[in-house]
């Protein structure tokens, strides 16, 4: 085994497994599960907006030439003739003199052509019969909510791969698709390599710890919005590994192994790759933590080899899985967001490589801020559930600052300023 890699700038890695990756598979599901997934095409508007001219308030239906006079000295009386509410059809078209009192939402009747709001109408009954006194003139379309006023018939109104939210959501139903072609969810399978690892349920015992980065992963998958398959803790046993990796690669989009990457006598994994005879994307970035982090490529299938370490499985996931996951998932901007913010705490230690600090954000005097989420160090886990964002501080022969202008990469959304500070 070569132990002298040779370390790959992180975009670099990136962009060998950006450019590796097909593009998702397509399924159709129902419109109420469809939520945080991506359309697959675009969606067309199937009908106008609204799709009859309608009501926007409570008022009375009439026609604007009748009023044409109208004033506060020569006020218009118009005998009503029905109510409708939304839902429901005028029975004859509105003649001169006639208004129909209409709900906010209903078609406007044949006939009308402007709609008077109860709020400067009055109205009395005369001998049993209704009638309404308007004191000004009406515009034609005044208060109308025109057919198609708002889209027309085959109007993109959004485009393939946008993620369905609750606005695309009120669209789809809006436009009668109770099912909705989406990308579908990646399957990634996770395996955890170690023979120190205890399950989740397991007592502590000499000289083990519990398996938590494969629930890690897992709900680093969820987040990233794909299917995460649990396959197992796997001994430091190279024909145990390569038994069990070899059976499963073909079953997922991408198989994540954690641990036994590194340069150990029990690191196993590179062994394995080499002997399925897979083509190694990278196996060291010039980063850290996670600077072991493995990407190989076998018949069209990746093969994540991430750190033991917690923080820096951590890392190396959110860095190289999760665009290719959002990619399949079609989005066609499938990278973290990155922002600028402001260094929260001072982190006097230099680094030679970028560093991605387990960072979260932080709001001071209207400013975003970012500082560390704890201790950092590959092997930490705790700082990992404080974690929102990654601090990324290049690499260089200088510590930074508090106050220094830094980059952030944001992982979730943990929240932020009230609306409005009163006052
Ligand atoms: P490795 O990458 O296999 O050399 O592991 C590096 C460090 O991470 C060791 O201290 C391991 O015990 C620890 N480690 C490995 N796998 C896990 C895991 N699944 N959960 C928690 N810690 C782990
Ligand atoms: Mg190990």
């Amino acid at each position: 085994m070569n132990l002298h890699r040779k370390p790959l700038p992180v975009s670099e890695a990136v962009d060998r497994v950006m450019m590796d990756k097909k593009e998702g598979r397509v399924e159709t599901v129902p419109l109420e599960n469809s939520d945080r997934r991506r359309l697959a095409e675009d969606m067309i508007a199937t009908h106008a907006v609204p799709p009859f001219n309608k009501s926007p308030y409570d008022g009375f239906a009439l026609r604007a030439e009748d009023t044409r006079h109208l004033s506060r000295e020569n006020p218009g009386h118009f005998r009503v003739t029905e109510t409708i509410g939304a839902g429901q059809l005028a029975s004859h078209p509105v003649e001169k003199g006639e208004a129909v009192r209409i709900m906010t939402g209903a078609e406007i009747p044949a006939g009308a052509d402007c709609v008077a709001m109860f709020e400067i109408c009055q109205t009395y009954d005369d001998q049993g019969t209704s009638y309404m006194t308007l004191k000004r003139s009406m515009d034609q379309d005044q208060n109308i909510i025109g057919k198609g006023s708002e889209t027309e018939e085959g109007t993109v109104l959004v485009e393939a791969g946008t993620r369905i939210n609750p606005g695309v959501k009120a669209l789809l139903a809006t436009f009668g698709y109770p099912e909705v072609k989406v990308y579908q969810k990646p399957k990634i399978g996770v395996f955890a390599t170690g023979t120190e690892l205890l399950d989740v349920d397991e007592p502590l015992q000499p000289g083990k710890i519990r398996n938590s980065n494969a629930p890690m992963i897992l709900s680093q998958i969820e987040r990233a919005g794909a299917e995460g398959h649990f396959l197992g803790k796997l001994v430091d046993d190279f024909d145990a590994c390569f038994e069990a990796v070899s059976r499963s690669l073909h079953d997922y989009d991408f198989l994540i192994t954690t641990g036994g990457v590194s340069v150990g006598d029990y690191d196993l994994m590179p062994d394995i790759y080499e002997k399925l005879g897979a083509r190694v994307l990278f196996n060291k970035v010039a980063m850290r933590p996670g600077s072991v982090t493995t990407v190989a490529e076998l018949d069209g299938q990746l093969l994540y080899g991430l750190s033991g370490n917690p923080s820096a499985c951590y890392v190396g996931f959110e860095l190289f899985t999760y665009p290719i996951i959002q990619r399949l998932l079609g989005n066609f901007k499938p990278y973290h967001t990155r922002i600028k913010a402001t260094l929260g705490e001072d982190f006097p230690k230099p680094n030679p490589f970028t560093r991605f600090v387990r960072g979260k954000i932080h709001y001071e005097e209207g400013r975003v801020m970012v500082s560390p989420a704890g201790m950092d160090k590959s092997n930490v886990v705790t700082s990992l559930a404080h974690t929102d964002a990654f601090l990324v501080l290049p690499g260089g022969t200088r510590g930074f600052e508090k106050g220094d202008a830094v980059e952030a990469i944001l992982l979730e959304d943990q929240g932020g300023q009230k609306y409005f500070e009163e006052g």
